[in-house]
């Protein structure tokens, strides 16, 4: 296939928008909206959804969920951040799509990782959240954009959330709602380091064991202790014998909390984990061996198992090939290649697809050094990747990629 002249035409004013893109991305990296750093989300949220209002999107705000108190890092203080729903629809489109972006990042707002610094040939750049995902976010709108002022008719829902760095908890309701909304998913997520798209992800779970025994003074009356450390130890040498990793079973622990004092037998010890795992049944067997740990609460000493198996894993399913091949098909009409690849990372297109929409989910920029201070991206990738999606969209919009 060519590129279609009005497609010629989007791919074109992408192309004009350049510079726009840069400072676009400049600001954006500047507003430091890691760590849940609420005015900085805020304005980051008000400035797109400012930009999709004037496409003629409605913006609704849905209130943040809570999240399990027992996760790492689990006790938010205040408000749990809002989700922004921007959508546009009453077009002439044949299939409507979800496009998901976060605007936060893992950076800490207080860091000395503060701001986009343009290497001096003038290709790639450092900044927090350059590629993950800014600049995705970036190209997002510029696309649409794009996509008006040249006169293509799309119908689409630009979804940002503010959570997806610490597990999508606060925004995954309002995620699974839109999925069953759409046609086709798009996230934003940077491409893998060669370009590549990836098709096949890994699930991933939580977990935390919570070991409880009881206290007593080490030298006066050690025999009525009961160390919690101790059972916490018996459990951990079960799950180390978990893993397969020809199975592409992973299970990982880490941190640990055990005793207050060396002097006091401990009464409380956990420990934090992390589960990954190729397919649903594998993901079932492990939370079942996690499972089985547990003992009965009033017992002593007891073990509580917590779980959340939330970013389920995403295959390669055929409607998710098709989308796939279309995103390949624009590539190289635009004159370049994308190829394929999987990866043991997740998203929230792991989420999006077990709510039902198929979804391809690293359509933003090239780069890497994610989620660390070498976070870097390709700055040729926002006008190409910006085109790809544009000319992406139009497609799926003319209905090009059928979901079913
Ligand atoms: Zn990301």
């Amino acid at each position: 296939m060519k590129l279609t002249q009005q497609e010629q035409g989007v791919a074109d004013e992408i192309a004009s928008r350049g510079p726009a893109l840069l400072d676009d991305l400049r600001l954006h990296v500047g507003l430091p909206t890691g760590m849940g750093n609420t005015p900085a989300l805020d304005e980051t949220r008000g400035l797109f959804t400012d930009r999709l209002a004037k496409l003629g999107a409605s913006i609704e705000s849905r209130a943040g969920e809570p999240k399990p108190a027992w996760l790492r890092g689990g006790s938010t203080t205040g408000e749990p951040p809002p989700t922004a729903i921007c959508r546009r629809t009453d077009r002439k489109a044949e299939r409507s799509v979800l496009i998901a972006g976060h605007l936060d990042t893992v950076h800490d707002p207080r860091g000395d990782f503060r701001e986009l610094t343009v290497a001096a040939d003038g290709k790639t750049a450092l900044g927090p959240g350059c590629v993950d995902m800014k600049g995705g976010l970036v190209i997002a709108v510029h696309a649409l954009e794009a996509l008006e002022s040249c006169g293509v008719d799309a119908a689409w829902t630009f979804l940002l959330n503010s959570d997806e760095e610490t597990g999508t908890y606060h925004s995954e309701r309002h995620l699974r709602d839109e999925a069953q909304k759409h046609d086709l998913g798009i996230a934003l997520e940077p491409a893998l380091a060669d370009g590549s798209l990836a098709v096949e992800r890994m699930g991933s779970g939580q977990f935390m064991i919570e070991c409880r025994g009881r206290s007593a003074h080490v030298g006066r009356e050690f025999e009525k202790g009961v160390s919690a450390v101790n059972v916490l130890a018996e459990c951990l040498v079960r799950i180390a014998r978990l893993p397969d990793l020809e199975a592409g079973k992973i299970v990982s622990v880490g941190p640990l909390e055990g005793g207050v004092a060396t002097n006091a037998v401990p009464d409380r010890a956990r420990a934090w984990g992390n589960a990954r795992f190729p397919e649903k049944s594998v993901g079932d067997e492990i939370e079942a061996s996690l499972a089985a740990l547990a003992t009965d609460p009033t017992a002593m000493p007891s073990v509580e198992v917590f779980t959340s198996f939330n970013r389920p894993a995403k295959a390669f399913i055929p409607a998710t090939e098709r989308l796939a091949l279309a995103a390949r098909g624009a590539a190289e009409d635009l004159g370049q290649v994308l190829p394929f690849a999987k990866t043991g990372g997740v998203c929230d297109g792991n989420i999006m697809q077990d709510a039902g929409l198929p979804t391809i989910d690293t359509l933003g920029v090239r780069g890497g050094g994610l989620h660390t201070p070498d976070e870097w991206i390709d700055l040729t990738s926002l006008v190409e990747r910006c085109q790809l999606l544009a000319v992406l969209i139009a497609r799926i919009a003319g209905g090009a990629v059928s979901p079913a």
